[in-house]
């Protein structure tokens, strides 16, 4: 059994194999390559190896550290939902969107990665929260989802992927140690600039202050929801240890020292956080600390009575927050964003999958 992630090996593991087989090292060069490259699916898919290379290769290295179960179009092609499956049978979502170019803008293909096997922080909105927090994903499951993403894209004759956001299940700054490895791999070996990559997060203050130690300039985004303590506890409940003064002066440092600005998600739900007051306070934590706002009408989940505002009502807390830069979610950027979390629960509903996370048979057929 291969013990090694091949994504997350390291160029000197692979020298070191090398050698062992009597191999130059410079084919390592070739084969970090191929790691990459969207229709290499396997060691056998390495065709500038030697086949007695590709064997030793394949029996020392993990070719990538999961499989995809089931592959869901949307949106007309435009976005694919992906069931990954970890090697102990575990599952995550990963989201791959494709955006097709405008006159003033090229086109990009988002990949969203899911960084633990649900989430710890519980925030009542979220499908991933009412899960729990099974267990954190490795680097290399982070980084492999990408490859996985971008392979699928690439038979459907999208990507290659520019863009990487991390809102897909899980909570990566209470996994930090993993996402920073990710990062650094995703941004050298991947060659995706950290300019290209979003970390969210729920605000883990001192996780914030080691990803801005990292000087990998991703941009930050702040899961906010709320304007006030009162409301962000109950919305937001790990903002009982970190509460909002602490979260927004890490944010503000990592803005400050990586010369990003930093972006306030808010998740609106009718009724909850939609009033003026809570719009006139998110407006003026945006002057305040130079942040773009996002706001994603709710996406409605199974064991939630809460769902999106009116129309009327969102225009109004629109309205509300005049002075901030603010970009409101399409609907099929929400959809599939949010929906990090919320096809592992409909396959759950459908008793597809298991409570323990694994698939039950008959499997779903990843569709072609
Ligand atoms: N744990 C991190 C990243 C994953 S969640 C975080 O919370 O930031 C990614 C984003 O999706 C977060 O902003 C989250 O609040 C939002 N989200 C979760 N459930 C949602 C829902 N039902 N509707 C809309 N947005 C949702
Ligand atoms: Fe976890 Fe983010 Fe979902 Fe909150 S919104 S439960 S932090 S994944």
């Amino acid at each position: 059994m291969p013990t090694r992630a091949l994504s997350t090996a390291g160029e000197s593991a692979v020298v070191d194999a090398l050698g062992r087989n009597r191999e130059p090292a410079w084919r390592a060069r070739q084969i970090q390559a191929a790691v990459w490259q969207p229709f290499v699916d396997g060691f056998e898919g390495m065709r500038q190896l030697p086949a007695a290379l590709r064997t030793a290769l394949a029996a020392e290295f993990e070719f990538s550290t999961l499989t995809v179960d089931t592959e869901m179009p949307a949106d007309s092609g435009l976005t694919l939902k992906l069931l990954c499956r970890l090697a102990d049978g575990q599952t995550i979502e990963t989201v791959a969107m494709e955006t097709p170019g405008r006159d003033d803008s090229r086109r990009r293909s988002t990949v969203c990665v899911s960084s633990q096997v649900g989430c710890a922080v519980g925030c009542p909105f979220c499908a991933t929260g009412h899960m729990g927090l099974r267990r954190n994903c490795s680097p290399a499951e982070i980084v492999d989802q990408v490859r996985a993403a971008g392979t699928a894209l690439h038979r459907r004759g999208l990507g290659p992927v520019t863009h990487i956001v991390y809102m897909g299940m899980g909570e990566p700054l209470a996994n930090v140690a993993a996402t920073l490895e990710s990062l650094t791999v995703l941004t050298r070996d991947a060659g995706i600039s950290a300019r290209r990559i979003t970390v969210s997060t729920s605000g883990v203050a001192p996780a914030i202050a080691q990803l801005a130690a990292a000087d990998l300039p991703v941009t930050l985004a702040v899961s906010l929801h709320a304007a006030t303590d009162a409301l962000r506890d109950r919305l937001v409940p790990i903002n009982r240890t970190y509460p909002l003064g602490v979260v927004l002066d890490a944010a503000s440092r990592y803005a400050e020292r990586s010369g990003r600005r930093i972006s306030f998600e808010w998740c609106l739900i009718g009724g909850v956080n939609d009033s003026i007051e809570q719009a006139e306070g998110l407006r003026d934590l945006a002057r305040r600390t130079q942040a773009h706002i996002n706001v994603i009408p709710m996406n409605r989940i199974d064991g939630s009575p809460w769902g999106p505002p009116e129309p009327e009502v969102a225009r109004r807390f629109l309205a509300a927050l005049q002075g901030a830069r603010v970009t409101v979610r399409d609907t099929r950027g929400g959809d599939a964003d949010a929906a990090c979390g919320q096809l592992r629960a409909d396959l759950e509903a459908r008793r597809i999958l298991r409570p323990d996370g694994t698939l039950s048979p008959p499997r779903v057929p990843a569709r072609a």
